[in-house]
């Protein structure tokens, strides 16, 4: 996946890789712009380019194959979600006393670390940064060139603090990406060693107008669901399974509707009956969680009078229907309800029994 696919930004994409042909490309550098911008997905083009084995010339500037070695094993690490939801998941596994010293890393590249923020806090911790400054210090094996990508700002004191240490004297073949929606959340000496570059995400047009090339197969008013459920993230559009979250939303909207009207269980229960344990009905249950969210974050804009916020804007006319029942009180009472299914899951509680208390307890 070269260059050429990263959509929109052209001329920040422009620029960087003029510095890299120079040999210009700063030892830190801050990715800003909003979720779904390509802050991610570009900091690990430029680990590609910085690295690929054949790298190809396009418009005259250094490009990557996205097919050698390198190219391929640091490509892995695109899906930060699902490296990310690996990465606790083993941790989990853990020990109790290994769990608490083990921190969250995704690394699919001996010379490639990406450092997300550490749960349950969700913040970059010092060990983080320990371990940075544990390997950056030495040359890449594999690679040509050593790349942390931190992909949030929200760094803990400490260990902002000690970045700041590695800021100030980088070795020559290292590179740091700062990914951030607001740079402004990063401390000023850290800003002050880095060079910024702003992405701006796109507009729902400009990513409808992409799927229209993508997914010529999918109907208008597919194409404008699925641009607003991706936030202005082009990557994740144009991969958006959107079978799967039709049916997904298809017995969410049961599940929300029976629960509305109060007194039928039978069908909710027929659904919920086919969410199985192991690893497939996780993801389904997944699915179904993500969906149900999206649709009471959907009625609560609704019966705020926002609807043009409204992302499920093909059910548009459905969702006006149960807003009428669904009142901000329930809405609440349904996402506080959906985040106890949540981490039920996460504690492996058998899915079609916490869904089934879900559903159950919402009832009207
Ligand atoms: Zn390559």
């Amino acid at each position: 996946m070269p260059f050429s696919e990263f959509h929109g930004n052209f001329e920040t994409v422009h620029r960087l890789r003029e510095m890299m042909s120079r040999d210009h490309l700063p030892h830190a550098v801050v990715l800003a712009g909003g979720r779904g911008s390509g802050k991610y997905t570009l900091s690990l083009m430029l680990a590609q380019a910085l690295n690929c084995l054949n790298p190809p010339n396009t418009d005259g500037l250094p490009d990557f194959c996205g097919s050698c070695a390198n190219c391929t094993r640091i490509g892995q690490a695109c899906d930060l979600d699902a490296r990310f939801a690996e990465a606790v998941e083993a941790r989990e596994n853990l020990r109790e006393t290994d769990k608490k010293e083990t921190r969250i890393f995704v690394q699919t590249h001996p010379d490639v670390l990406v450092i997300p923020p550490d749960p349950p806090q969700m913040m970059i911790k010092v060990d983080q940064v320990r371990r940075v400054i544990a390997t950056i210090y030495y040359r890449p094996a594999e690679a040509k060139e050593k790349v942390y990508i931190f992909t949030d700002s929200a760094f803990m004191k400490e260990a902002a603090n000690s970045l700041l240490k590695v800021l100030e004297e980088p070795p020559e073949f290292a590179t740091i990406f700062l990914l951030t929606e607001n740079s402004g959340e990063l401390l000023p000496t850290l800003r002050s060693r880095s060079m910024t570059f702003t992405l701006a995400a796109l507009t729902g047009e400009e990513i409808e107008k992409d799927l229209a090339k993508h997914h010529p197969e999918w109907k208008p008013a597919q194409r404008e669901l699925v641009a607003r459920l991706c936030d202005g993230a082009v990557g994740r559009a144009r991969n958006f399974d959107l079978e799967a979250y039709t049916a997904a939303r298809q017995h969410a909207l049961v599940i929300l509707n029976s629960a509305l009207r109060g007194g039928e269980h039978s069908e909710p229960f027929k659904i919920t009956e086919s969410y199985r344990t192991g690893a497939e009905g996780r993801e389904k249950t997944e699915g179904l969680i993500h969906t149900l969210y999206s649709l009471l974050r959907d009625l609560m804009f609704v019966d705020s009078g926002a609807p043009e916020l409204v992302r499920n804007t093909d059910i548009a006319t459905e969702l006006k229907r149960m807003a009428e029942s669904a009142d901000f009180e329930w809405l609440t009472a349904a996402s506080d309800r959906l985040a106890e299914v949540e981490r039920g899951m996460r504690r492996n509680l058998l899915r079609s029994l916490s869904l089934d208390a879900f559903a159950a307890g919402l009832e009207k």
